[in-house]
C-alpha cells in the first residue's frame, strides 16, 4: 500500500490542523512488514497508518516542530504494558534488518533532539495512551505511567494532599524526565526526581514484562535512574509522594529589567543563593537571562518558589532578589498544578537545548552574559527568523541550560552555532579560572552532547554491562532510533 502525501494532508485539513506547517511528505512510503505484523496481532486497533486521524494528532504534538517532519510508516499506541510487550516482541521478530524495522520511543514528546522520538519510515511507539496516576494511601507510593504530563499528575495527586517531585514545565512527559533523571523544584531536598522512584515495570527489548527495584533487578534499577532509553521501555513508576496539600507552595514569576545594576545584584543574589541553598532546601529558584526578538530587548526572569507556604513577602532565601525592582511579581500562594503552567513557552518552534556545568563564581556568570550579549548582536544582524529567542537559565547545580527557539528552518544551522559557540566558550572560561565541571546534564543536553560519557568512566561502563545484560542482542542500540546510547557514548 502506498501512503499518498496529499491524502495525509487532507486528513490534517480535515481535523483543522494547519497542512501548511507540515512542510515535507515522503513523496512514497511503504507500509513496513513491521506495521503489517503489528496489525494482524491484538494491537490492531492501537496501530495507526497515515490515513488514520489518530497518527496526524500523534504527529503534531511534539515539542521541538522538526519532530512532526519525520514520518513512520505507522504509530502504534499502546493501552497496557502487555499491548507493549506484545509491540516489542513483534518488532524484534520481525527484525529484517532494513530501516522500515526501525522504531523510535516517545512519551510526553517534549525531547528536544531531533530524531529522538519519531522516525522515518519506521514505527513510532507513542505511549500517550499510558498516562494514569494511581495512589495507593496506605502505601503512598504514586504509580504513574509514562504518557502522563506532570500537570495531570499534580492535580491527581493533590486530591490526596500529595506531590511528586517532577516537571516544572506542565506539560512535559513522565517518561524521557525520569529516566533521564529530573530537575524539580524538589531537587534540594530530595535530589533528581528518578531518586523518588522505588520500583520500575519496564518491558525488555526481548518484550518481558519485568520490574527492577533495590532487591529485584538492582543494577537495571541503578541504571535506569538517568541511563535514558538503553535498556527497555518503562511502562509504570512507582515513585514516594510527600505531604504537599493545595495552596501549600509559595512562588511565582518575577521579571526585572536587564540593566547593569540589575545584571550585576542578579549574579550576587544568584551566588549567595546557590551558596545557601542546602541550609533552606525548601527554596528552588530558575533564574533566566532572556532575549525575545519580538521584545528586542532583554529582561531577567526568575522563577522563585518554595515548596512549603509562606506568610511574608518573600522567604528569607529569595531576600536578596526582593531588593531588585522588579517590572512584574505573580508570587503568590499557590500549589504544584498551578506552577507549571506559568514558565512554559508555546510549544511548536524550532528549539535547541545546550547545557554546561561550573562552579559558583560570579566571574564564570559575568563572562556568560558577556557571551550571551555578543551572540544575541550577531544573530540579530542575520537571523532570517521573524521570531527568535536565546534564554540561558543558571540553575543551582549550577547547571546552564541554553534555550533556543526560531521560527524560521533556515536558522537551524545558525542556532546550532550560537548553542556550540556559547556552551565552547563559557566551559574555556570556567576551565581558565579553575571552575569547569565535566557533568552535562542528560535532559538538557544538545545532539553534539555526550552526557553519558559525563558520568565518568566507571558509571558508563556500569550502564554498558547492563545494557548488554539485559539487551544481548544490542536491540536498542542499533534497532531503537535516536537517543543516546551507551555504545556511541
Ligand atoms: C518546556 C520544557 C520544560 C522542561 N522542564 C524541565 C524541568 O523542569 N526539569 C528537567 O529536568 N527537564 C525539563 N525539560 C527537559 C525534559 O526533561 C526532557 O525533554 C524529557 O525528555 C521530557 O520527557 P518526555 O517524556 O516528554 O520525553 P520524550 O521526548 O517523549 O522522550 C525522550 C526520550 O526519553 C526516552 N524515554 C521516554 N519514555 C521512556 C520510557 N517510558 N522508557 C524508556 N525510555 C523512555 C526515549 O529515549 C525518548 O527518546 C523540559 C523540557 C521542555 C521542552
Amino acid at each position: 500500500m502506498k501512503v499518498c502525501p496529499y491524502k495525509a494532508l487532507s486528513v490534517l485539513e480535515s481535523l483543522g490542523l494547519n497542512a501548511l506547517s507540515y512542510k515535507t511528505c515522503p513523496a512514497t512510503a511503504s507500509v513496513s512488514a513491521c506495521c503489517t505484523a503489528l496489525q494482524s496481532t491484538s494491537l490492531k486497533t492501537s496501530v495507526h497508518d497515515p490515513s488514520s486521524p489518530a497518527y496526524h494528532i500523534s504527529q503534531a504534538n511534539y515539542w521541538r516542530v522538526d519532530n512532526t517532519q519525520f514520518y513512520p510508516s505507522c504509530i502504534v499506541q499502546p493501552r497496557s504494558a502487555s499491548d507493549l510487550s506484545t509491540a516489542l516482541s513483534v518488532l524484534v521478530s520481525t527484525n529484517d534488518n532494513t530501516p522500515q524495522c526501525r522504531f523510535a520511543i516517545r512519551a510526553g514528546g517534549h525531547s528536544t533532539l531531533v530524531g529522538g522520538t519519531n522516525v522515518e519510515y519506521g514505527v513510532t511507539i507513542d505511549l500517550s495512551v499510558l498516562n494514569r496516576t494511581v495512589y495507593d494511601e496506605e502505601k503512598r507510593i504514586a504509580s504513574i505511567e509514562p504518557g502522563a504530563r506532570w500537570k495531570d499528575v499534580y492535580g491527581a495527586l493533590a486530591k490526596y494532599g500529595v506531590g511528586v517531585a517532577g516537571g516544572r514545565g506542565g506539560t512535559v512527559g513522565v517518561g524521557g524526565f525520569l529516566v533521564g533523571g529530573g530537575n524539580s523544584h524538589h531537587s534540594a531536598l530530595f535530589g533528581f526526581a528518578c531518586d523518588s522512584v522505588v520500583n520500575f515495570e519496564i518491558v525488555l527489548p526481548n518484550g518481558t514484562l519485568t520490574t527492577a527495584n533495590s532487591t529485584h533487578n538492582p543494577r537495571l534499577f541503578r541504571a535506569l535512574k538517568g541511563g535514558s532509553g538503553n535498556f527497555g521501555i518503562v511502562t509504570r513508576f512507582d515513585m514516594e509522594t510527600f505531604p504537599q496539600p493545595r495552596n501549600s507552595i509559595w512562588g511565582g514569576i518575577v521579571t526585572y529589567e536587564h540593566d547593569e545594576t540589575n545584571v550585576n545584584a542578579q549574579i550576587k543574589a544568584l551566588i549567595d543563593f546557590t551558596a545557601n541553598v542546602k541550609n533552606d532546601p525548601y527554596a528552588s529558584l530558575i533564574p533566566l537571562y532572556t532575549y525575545i526578538s519580538t521584545m528586542d530587548r532583554p529582561v531577567i526572569v526568575n522563577s522563585l518558589v518554595y515548596t512549603k507556604p509562606y506568610a511574608d513577602p518573600y522567604p528569607d532565601a529569595f531576600k536578596p532578589f526582593y531588593l531588585l525592582s522588579n517590572i512584574s511579581d505573580t508570587t503568590r500562594q499557590t500549589d504544584l498544578e498551578g506552577l507549571v503552567g506559568e514558565l512554559e513557552p508555546e510549544s511548536g518552534l524550532h528549539s535547541n537545548f545546550f547545557t554546561v556545568t561550573f562552579a559558583n563564581d560570579a566571574a564564570i556568570l559575568k563572562k556568560a552574559v558577556e557571551i550571551q550579549e555578543r551572540l544575541i548582536r550577531q544573530v540579530r544582524k542575520i537571523a532570517k527568523s521573524s521570531e527568535w529567542n536565546i534564554k540561558s537559565l543558571y540553575q543551582p547545580l549550577p547547571v546552564d541550560l541554553l534555550w533556543l527557539t526560531w521560527d524560521h528552518i533556515d536558522d537551524t544551522a545558525l542556532f546550532d552555532w550560537v548553542g556550540e559557540t556559547f556552551m565552547s566558550e563559557l566551559d574555556d572560561f570556567a576551565r581558565s579560572v579553575g571552575g569547569e565541571y565535566p557533568y552535562v546534564y542528560l535532559n538538557y543536553a544538545a545532539e553534539s552532547q555526550n552526557p553519558l560519557r559525563s558520568y565518568g568512566e566507571e558509571n558508563l561502563e556500569f550502564l554498558k554491562a547492563v545494557a548488554k545484560e539485559y539487551d544481548p542482542h544490542g536491540i536498542f542500540q542499533t534497532q531503537l532510533h535516536g537517543g543516546f546510547k551507551v555504545t556511541l557514548a
